[in-house]
């Protein structure tokens, strides 16, 4: 079994879409998405719909549930609240009826998703040795995947020992006998310095993982924020992947 892991799409249709053809080159025997589909970005409908549609399992995110008004958006710094505020005024009843049917956490082929971590599905961010360790010891599944920080990551565990770093494109690893925490980075929103939309080949049967990363036309997307009214430091940072 092989899967396609994508996360963090924020409403980036352009990155979405290239992210979408070339994981259809590798031909996966499934796509799982783990959350956040909209906010930030200018499109959140028409990735709704794609990931609706093109996704055999996926995950509510924090921003999703904040502009379903499931959680309070004071959480939130004052650009991601003009956004939220945004995408509430255009989002449509097929996409609120979608994202409010997900969860933030599934399992699946004996995988555990989680949009933030075991600890917390929704809020935690998974960066440090505590956080990482903490999620081994909150999960019994060999691989588990996570998103939110839109940092692609690759932990391995093996006994009591973990190795964990920043996964950049062709970051390869391998389950061997120990048990792997993954983040794929975000498709829509890259905040590791690379701006190119980041996805995750996973083989279930190998137990191999393959960061990989796509380029995909930025400007487009630059020009529907700053069409659509949404602050400018949203499209300026898709340029640097921060
Ligand atoms: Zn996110």
């Amino acid at each position: 079994m092989r899967v396609a892991v994508i996360s963090d799409i924020h409403a980036n249709l352009h990155a979405l879409t290239a992210v979408l053809a070339e994981v259809d080159g590798e031909r996966p025997d499934a796509i799982w998405c783990l959350g956040d589909l909209v906010g930030y970005g200018p499109r959140p409908n028409e990735c709704c719909s794609t990931v609706r549609t093109r996704a055999d399992l996926g995950l509510v995110g924090n921003h999703d549930l904040v502009v379903l008004g499931q959680v309070d958006v004071t959480e939130f710094n004052p650009e991601a609240r003009r956004a939220v505020a945004w995408t509430q005024g255009v989002l449509n009843d097929d996409s609120r009826r979608y994202l409010a049917g997900l969860r933030p956490q599934a399992t699946a082929d004996g995988v555990e998703l989680y949009h933030g971590s075991p600890r917390n599905a929704v809020w935690e961010y998974v960066l440090d040795t505590e956080a990482i360790q903490a999620a081994f010891s909150h999960s019994n599944a060999k691989v588990i995947l996570i998103g939110h920080s839109h940092i692609p990551i690759v932990a391995h565990l093996t006994g009591h020992d973990v190795q964990a770093a920043h996964a950049p494109e062709s970051t390869e690893a391998d389950l061997g006998d120990g048990r792997l925490l993954l983040n794929p980075g975000s498709v829509g929103q890259p905040r590791d310095g690379d701006p190119r939309a980041a996805w995750l080949l996973l083989d279930l049967d190998d137990g191999r993982v393959w960061f990989r990363r796509v380029e995909y036309e930025v400007t487009r997307t630059q020009e529907e924020i700053r069409g659509a009214g949404l602050p400018e430091a949203l499209a300026e940072r898709l340029a640097f992947g921060i």
